[in-house]
């Protein structure tokens, strides 16, 4: 044995326990976060979910956690892949618990289905703290940090049409923060056929790609708000062509009743039925790269009148 093989070997054998009990310990800490924070969650229910550290990190160094129910292959092939995200925003409270509730509904009903990522909070910054923000330690608001055309020019404008809201800032370039480029990065590696976003508390649904959203999710109801500069809607689903459905709950603070949290559920799933795989999303993920370099490029250039 050379000593560089045996010095590899050792490494690994130290580095992959070790690395996994700070991974556990990650999640421990941060659900205890969670279940102190949310009055829908407790630290019992967040450490029952076998949630895992996804190695991404937010500005303060919290995990992205997430969890996957994947292919049951003994069973069947999957029918898609669908990413389902809460939490964006750190004060709709209602957009990280309800992702809870789907959870215990997919550990005991997991049935193969579809393979799905789930994020319950993708801004533990935001949420975890005192007072909970939207934005993330930076200050930014992640959904209007999503690489969008001339994203420099256009979110300035933006921002601008708002009175300069600090709610609203949306960071100093597309993709600088830690959340979102994580989030950017799961879709490029995942490739789901659907991503599923929840916020709150406009009381709708929204949609962005081809071909048709859901046009009702419980009470919930399709009304197409729009797209903004840097929003996740925007980029994955006008510029990747990849279906994003927005989950917009009616109240940040207060959650849908038992029945409407399975209502939506149930209607999500038959949707995502009907309506999954289709071959264009497919070749959307073939675009990818090269639609993601042409946004890089013209994020900083001035858009001609
Ligand atoms: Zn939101």
């Amino acid at each position: 044995m050379t000593l560089n093989f045996f010095l590899i070997c050792c490494c690994v054998f130290l580095y992959a326990p070790y690395s996994q009990a700070s991974s556990t310990k990650a999640v421990h800490d941060e659900c205890l976060r969670i279940g102190h924070k949310l009055g829908s969650v407790s630290v019992h229910a967040c450490l029952q979910q076998g949630l895992k550290d996804s190695t991404g990190r937010s500005v303060n160094g919290q995990s992205i956690l997430f969890k996957e129910y994947p292919p049951l292959l003994k069973r069947r092939t999957p029918q898609g892949r669908i990413l389902l995200i809460g939490g964006t925003h750190g004060d709709e409270y209602a957009a990280v618990s309800i992702i809870f509730r789907w959870m215990k509904i997919l550990n005991r009903y997991h049935s193969g289905l579809f393979h799905w990522h789930v994020v319950p909070l993708l801004n533990p910054d935001g949420l975890l703290q005192r007072h909970s923000s939207r934005l993330n330690a930076h200050g930014v608001d992640l959904n209007r940090n999503m690489p969008t055309p001339f994203w420099q020019q256009r979110t300035t404008v933006y921002w601008g049409k708002t009175g300069h809201d600090p709610r609203r800032y949306p960071g100093e370039s597309a993709l600088s923060e830690p959340e979102s480029a994580w989030l950017y990065q799961e879709i490029r590696d995942f490739k789901p056929d659907v991503i599923v976003s929840v916020h709150a508390p406009y009381g709708v649904l929204d949609f962005d790609g081809p071909p048709h959203g859901p046009k009702t999710l419980g009470a919930l109801h399709l009304h197409l708000i729009g797209t903004y500069p840097g929003s996740l809607g925007n980029s994955a689903g006008v510029q990747h062509r990849i279906p994003v459905v927005t989950v917009e709950l009616p109240y940040a603070g207060i959650m849908p009743s038992h029945a409407q949290t399975m209502k939506m559920w149930t209607d999500l799933i038959d949707w995502l039925r009907k309506n999954t795989p289709k071959e264009e999303t497919r070749q959307a993920y073939l675009a990818f790269d090269r639609i993601h370099e042409d946004l890089m490029a013209i994020s900083t250039e001035v858009e001609k009148p």
